[in-house]
């Protein structure tokens, strides 16, 4: 069989990035409005502080103005709710994204649900999730992971509407919106979990699968039917003593077995993590149109 073609999100979150940078100038030069982030980054872990130095890095390299506040480990849940709200009623920032897990003594929906719907760029309301469900009903906006699955499916012009879709995982972030988006475009959907007997049988249906498990290459070759297409969302960190930092990082899927199997496959780095980034600016901007009424 001939190998699968390398779904390239590294490329397509490039190409997205530059169309974003062209609407921030042409808005700014229309209306004189910049899109505004605001970061709240809460603690000291690493690979948070990673996450949003990278998030701010690309608001940089579009023209988003990033605001970025660091509130010690030891904050209360009154600190954090005070900095959304402030933010919620700052009228130059137009996306608030609180960077989780947040440290375990707050209660995180009750500072999720305290971000306005209107500036909810990671798109983890209630109310956006709600309305991702049902019928006739419109988000303001879509988590930007699964988004960005979508969106490659889109640019690689792959058809999803009356395909068989699997979806392995059912995190809020990822995998139910994942199988909530798929819905929406018309695919049957199936999700499995870590309760699931025998996904193996499940996932040989799929014409498309995502997988956010978190489970280095727990899907392999003989799991894929062939010619199905696959978007990889696990990253997952593996001992590696020749990589420099004696790991590197995998996906859900074995890559290699995988390959000779899909038609098309996500490689891991270089897939949806890229995507993920660029939804959230993509979410910014639109965010920024829609309170200025900007088209
Ligand atoms: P969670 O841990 O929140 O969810 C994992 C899901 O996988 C759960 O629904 C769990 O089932 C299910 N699961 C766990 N083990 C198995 C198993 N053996 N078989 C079937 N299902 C299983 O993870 P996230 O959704 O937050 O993230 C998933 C992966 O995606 C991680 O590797 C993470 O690093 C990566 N990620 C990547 C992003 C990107 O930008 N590329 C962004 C966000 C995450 P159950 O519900 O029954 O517990």
């Amino acid at each position: 069989p001939s190998p699968a073609t390398l779904v390239d999100g590294k490329a397509v979150a490039k190409t997205i990035r530059d169309e974003i940078t062209v609407e921030v100038s042409r808005m700014n030069e229309s209306i004189g409005v910049v899109p505004g982030l605001a970061v709240i980054l809460v603690g000291d872990r690493k690979d948070s502080a990673t996450y949003v130095r990278n998030k701010k890095k690309a608001c940089e390299s579009v023209g988003i103005k990033s605001i970025e506040v660091r509130l010690p480990e030891d904050s209360s849940e009154e600190d954090v709710l005070k900095s959304v709200s402030g933010f919620n009623d700052d009228p130059s920032v137009h996306g608030i994204l609180v960077q989780l897990p947040l440290p375990s003594h707050m209660d995180e929906q009750n500072i999720l649900n305290a971000v306005s719907i209107e500036k909810d760029v990671d798109g983890f309301h209630p109310l956006n999730i709600g309305r991702l469900a049902m019928r006739g009903r419109e988000p303001l906006f879509v988590p930007c992971t699964p988004k960005g699955c979508i969106e490659l499916l889109h640019r690689y012009n792959f058809e999803i509407k009356g395909k068989r879709a699997v979806v392995i995982g059912r995190s809020n972030i990822v995998g139910m919106p994942a199988a909530l988006l798929l819905q929406r475009e018309d695919a049957t959907v199936t999700i499995i979990h870590s309760r699931t007997k025998n996904p193996e049988e499940i996932t040989r249906q799929a014409d498309i699968i995502i997988s956010a498990v978190g489970q280095p290459n727990m899907v392999r070759g003989s799991w894929i039917k062939p010619g199905a297409i696959i978007i990889d969302v696990g990253i997952n960190p593996v001992d590696d003593p020749n990589a420099p930092r004696g790991y590197r990082l995998v996906g859900d899927v074995c890559y290699e077995e995988a390959c000779t199997v899909a038609s098309a496959i996500t490689p891991v780095p270089g897939g949806v993590g890229p995507m993920t980034i660029a939804m959230l600016l993509s979410n910014t901007l639109t965010s920024a149109k829609r309170i200025h009424n900007f088209q």
